[in-house]
């Protein structure tokens, strides 16, 4: 009675730890203390966890816990920031596989009331999706094993047939698993017909859609958890796995928001099945030095910088932020305009940016960049393509038409620093590079931003 007291007692205090480090990870000046609040309320948890008297053997949990540390930590030192999404999903598919497997072992050891049961058997449905479903979605973000899952939508004929069949044959095993839980064909069934159900449901979406997809994944891992919980009767794991749906569908909806699609688009609509190959884009390609880039930026007053995913790739934010310093010196305003799916995953331009110092202040929105572009000597585009994609306000019919951009091109001059004319993530072409006021610096983004600095200081 009183382990249970205190056990129940260090929940509280690891559940408010969560919610107030998630509420501190949603600025950049406080985001690394919420990380280590969220990270200490979950260390505590952990700990006081193992003073329960149910627990069967400390030595595989210690063999468990220092060899997932290892890994973990490993894995966090050297993951780079533009594979996150990848890491992301890999994890969410872990944290479905742990609810599907604890839930597996009570449905098959216990005699369980039946309402236990029901939660279960949803507790492991949900975990084996979310499991191969991330699976998929991993593969598809970092292109391993694609020579068996293409990146792009998956779709074939009576798609949609088959994955309704596949949900009333899970739904009939679970009742099937409810009359007879403790029959291991029976569960074996059940369980391979839900991993099926997850890889069904994210082969046929591709491309820009995928970060959405983790970010679901994502909500479905916490809701498998919730589940888990509420059959175990732990309420720390109710707590947390709420927290984790309902953040990761919160995170799916601003991401759709930015998008201008609604959920059912991305899930079912298969993005890059469409293609605007009939689309003509009028104008030429202007290509620019970074000696006449330095002309015109040394005489400009106001700059917004846009960046992109290319400045991840490039890591050209530190060289971004020296380049700043100069043009601020020179008497120029600068501001950033950061798009909120910029990059390839929210936040990431924020992340990287604060990584180089440059004040938060100056990180604005789209929303009060977009007013003032005019205003805009330059706007300087860093990798950026996608996010500032006029086709999506003057292309009716494009992919894109309608998504919410950054309107660089309403700018007096537009820099748009890429290697070549490959298109974005959406696989799209882009109208802003054949604007008569646009002029591309082909080149690695943190070259050409160093060569500009170059001239700054000759
Ligand atoms: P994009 O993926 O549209 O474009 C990135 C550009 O960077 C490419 O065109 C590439 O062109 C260029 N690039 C790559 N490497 C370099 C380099 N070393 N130096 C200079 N340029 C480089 O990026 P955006 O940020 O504009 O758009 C993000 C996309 O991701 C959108 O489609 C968005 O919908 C999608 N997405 C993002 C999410 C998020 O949370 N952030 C979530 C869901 C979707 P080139 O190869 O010619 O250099």
């Amino acid at each position: 009675m009183q382990t249970e007291f205190i056990i129940n007692g260090v929940y509280v205090i690891s559940a408010a730890l969560f919610i107030l480090g998630l509420k501190l990870l949603s600025h950049p000046s406080t985001a690394r203390k919420g990380n280590l609040l969220s990270a200490s309320g979950m260390f505590v948890a952990i700990c006081v966890t193992l003073i329960d008297h149910q627990i069967l053997s400390y030595e595989w949990i210690a063999v468990a816990l220092l060899l997932g540390s290892v890994v973990g930590f490993i894995t966090a030192k050297k993951v780079e920031l533009t594979s996150m999404p990848e890491l992301v999903s890999l994890l969410n598919g872990i944290g479905g596989l742990a609810s599907l497997a604890v839930s597996l072992a009570m449905v098959l050891t216990q005699s369980l009331p039946v309402y236990v049961l029901i939660i279960l058997l949803i507790a492991i449905a949900i975990g084996g999706v979310t499991f191969t479903g991330s699976i998929i979605a991993w593969s598809k973000l970092s292109g391993k094993l694609s020579s068996i899952i293409k990146s792009k939508a998956m779709v074939f004929k009576g798609q949609a047939l088959f994955n309704s069949l596949l949900i009333v044959a899970i739904f009939a095993m679970g009742v099937f698993m409810s009359l007879e839980p403790l029959n291991m064909e029976y569960a074996a069934i059940f369980v391979a017909l839900c991993l099926v159900l997850g890889v069904m449901l994210v082969i046929p979406i591709g491309g820009a859609d995928m970060p959405v997809v983790i970010s679901l994944l994502n909500s479905y891992s916490g809701l498998a958890a919730c589940a888990a919980g509420i059959a175990m009767n732990n309420n720390l794991l109710i707590v947390a796995g709420a927290l984790v749906g309902a953040s990761g569908i919160i995170l799916t909806s601003v991401m759709c928001k930015a998008m201008n699609r609604s959920l059912s688009n991305v899930l079912f609509s298969g993005f890059q099945a469409v293609t605007n190959s009939e689309m003509k884009i009028e104008g030429e390609v202007k290509a620019m030095s970074s000696e006449d880039a330095y002309y015109v930026l040394e005489a400009a007053q106001s700059v917004i910088v846009i960046p992109g995913y290319g400045m991840a790739v490039a890591q050209a934010q530190h060289a971004m932020k020296e380049l700043q310093t100069l043009l601020e010196e020179n008497g120029a305003e600068v501001v950033y305009g950061i798009h909120p799916v910029a990059g390839r995953m929210p936040g990431h331009m924020n992340v990287l940016l604060a990584e180089a110092d440059v004040p938060y202040e100056l990180l604005l929105e789209m929303d009060d960049v977009n007013p003032r572009m005019e205003t805009y000597d330059v706007a300087i585009v860093i990798g950026a393509n996608d996010v500032v994609n006029p086709a999506a306000r003057e292309m009716e019919g494009s992919p894109i038409y309608g998504m919410p951009i950054i309107n660089a091109d309403l700018a007096k001059n537009v820099f748009i620093m890429k290697r070549g004319m490959a298109s974005g993530f959406a696989g799209i072409d882009n109208p802003l590079f054949f604007k008569d006021n646009a002029r591309m610096i082909f080149g690695d983004a943190k070259e050409s931003i160093n060569s500009i600095i170059r001239q700054f200081s000759d």
